[in-house]
Parts: C-alpha cells; structure tokens; sequence
C-alpha cells in the first residue's frame, strides 16, 4: 500500500510519542496508549476516545492527537 509516495505496511506497529498505530486501512488506524494498553479505532475524521467525542461537538474540524499520529503514519501531515 502506497500513500502519499510514504510505504505503509498494514498491522505494523509505528510509534509517535507515546501512542503506537497500527494501520488497518488506507484512512484508519487502530492507536494505543503505550501506557494503558487502551486501543481506539481511528479514522483520518473521527476517533473512539473520549476527547474527540467531546470536543468535535463544538469543533467539527477538532483533531485529536490519535487522529493527528494515524495522519502522520500515513505521511498526510
Ligand atoms: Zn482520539
């Protein structure tokens, strides 16, 4: 899978800070809090954790830092 000319391996983990992505799809992603184990499905618009449910109410454009490492995995930002 090619995106973005970045190569991007499906069910591979890659760590930005803190968090460890898996790819699952060309626009989602399952993220990982290193520390608890905890995994959110994420797409490049929405996100399972508490964060972004909250914020995108007022804030449709709210990108949460699950969000903003799924884009840096696949080479969007
Ligand atoms: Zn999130």
């Amino acid at each position: 899978m090619t995106i973005n000319k970045q190569e991007v391996k499906l069910f591979e983990p890659y760590a930005v800070g803190n968090l460890v992505v898996y790819v699952t799809g060309p626009d989602r992603g399952s993220v990982i809090e290193a520390d608890c184990r905890w995994e959110l499905n994420t797409t490049l618009d929405s996100c399972d954790c508490c964060t972004f449910r909250w914020r995108s109410r007022r804030d449709p454009d709210f990108k949460c830092r699950h969000m903003l490492a799924l884009r840096q995995v696949l080479g969007l930002d």
